[in-house]
C-alpha cells in the first residue's frame, strides 16, 4: 500500500454507491442495515420483468417511491467534501449508482455527474416517449390511481431508474467508461461493487493506469486491484481523503 497516489495530478474519477448516502438517512441495499438484507423480497421491486408482469408489485413500488427517505434527505459531509475537491480546481467526474441526486443538491456541477442508474425524480413510459416528473405521478397515486398508466399510450410507467434486467442507457455507460479510463485517481465510495457494469469502472480505470482507492466498510470483489482500501466510515473518510489530496 502506498500513500503516493494522493500527490498525483490530473483527473479524479469517483464512483459512488448507496453507502455514501446512508449518513443522509437513506438505507443501502446490501449493507448490514440494507433494504434487501432486511427484506429479500424487496429486490423484486427493482427487477424489470417482475415489475412489468405484476400490477400488485407496481402498486407497492409507487408507495415505496412515495415513502422514499430520499425526498427529505440532505447531502452529508462526504457529498460536501467532493464539492470542495471540484471547487479547489481539480477535474472531477462523479459516476453515481445513486438515484437520489444528493451530489447535485450538495452543489456538485450537474454536468459532471453521470447517473449511471438514472434518477428517481423523473418518470418514463416503457412503451412510448412519454416522460413526466415523479411529483406529478405521485399526485395521481395520491388521487387514487394505485398504478397510474401512461396518459399517452396506456403503457406501464416507471421511475427513470435502471432496474435489474433492464438495458442500460448506452451513451451514459460509454460516458462513464470514458471518465474511468481518463482518471489518474479513481475513488470507489460506498459500493459493494456487485452490480455490473458499474463496478467494472474500477477495472477500466486501473487498466488505464489509475490508482484505485476503495472506501467501503465491507470487502468488495475489486479490493485486490486497489492501491488503498479504507474501512473507516465514509462520513469521516471522504473529508479526510479530500483534505489529503488538496493538502
Ligand atoms: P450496496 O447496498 O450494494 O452497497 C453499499 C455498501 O456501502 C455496503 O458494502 C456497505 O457496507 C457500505 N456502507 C454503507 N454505509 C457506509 C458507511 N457509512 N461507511 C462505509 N461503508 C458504508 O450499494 P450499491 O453498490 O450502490 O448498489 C445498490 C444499487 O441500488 C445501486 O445500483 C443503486 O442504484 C441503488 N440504490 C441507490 C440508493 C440511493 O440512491 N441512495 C439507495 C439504495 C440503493
Amino acid at each position: 500500500m502506498t500513500s503516493e497516489w494522493r500527490r498525483r495530478d490530473g483527473r479524479i474519477g469517483v464512483l459512488t454507491g448507496a453507502g455514501i448516502s446512508t449518513d443522509s438517512g437513506i438505507p443501502d441495499f446490501r449493507g448490514p442495515r440494507g433494504v434487501w438484507t432486511k427484506d429479500p423480497i424487496a429486490e423484486l421491486l427493482s427487477t424489470y420483468d417482475s415489475y412489468l408482469a405484476d400490477p400488485e408489485l407496481r402498486q407497492r413500488s409507487w408507495l415505496a417511491r412515495r415513502d422514499n427517505p430520499a425526498w427529505q434527505a440532505r447531502p452529508n459531509a462526504a457529498h460536501a467534501a467532493l464539492v470542495e475537491l471540484e471547487r479547489a480546481g481539480r477535474a472531477v467526474t462523479i459516476i453515481t449508482q445513486n438515484i437520489d441526486r444528493l451530489h447535485q443538491r450538495a452543489g456538485f456541477a450537474a454536468d459532471r455527474v453521470i447517473e449511471i442508474h438514472g434518477n428517481m425524480f423523473e418518470v418514463v413510459c416503457v412503451e412510448c416517449d412519454y416522460q413526466t416528473t415523479m411529483a406529478a405521478t405521485l399526485d395521481r397515486v395520491a388521487a387514487g390511481e394505485a398504478d397510474p398508466p401512461c396518459p399517452s399510450c396506456g403503457g406501464v410507467l416507471k421511475a427513470a431508474t435502471i432496474m435489474f434486467g433492464q438495458q442500460m442507457d448506452r451513451r451514459t455507460t460509454v460516458a462513464a467508461a470514458l471518465a474511468a479510463q481518463t482518471s489518474d485517481i479513481f475513488l470507489a465510495i460506498g459500493s459493494s461493487l456487485q452490480v455490473e457494469p458499474a463496478a467494472s469502472m474500477c477495472a477500466i480505470a486501473v487498466d488505464a493506469g489509475a490508482d484505485l482507492v476503495i472506501v467501503n466498510a465491507e470487502p468488495t470483489p475489486y479490493d485486490s486491484m486497489a492501491t488503498e482500501i479504507v474501512r473507516e466510515p465514509i462520513g469521516t473518510a471522504v473529508p479526510r481523503l479530500v483534505a489529503e489530496i488538496l493538502g
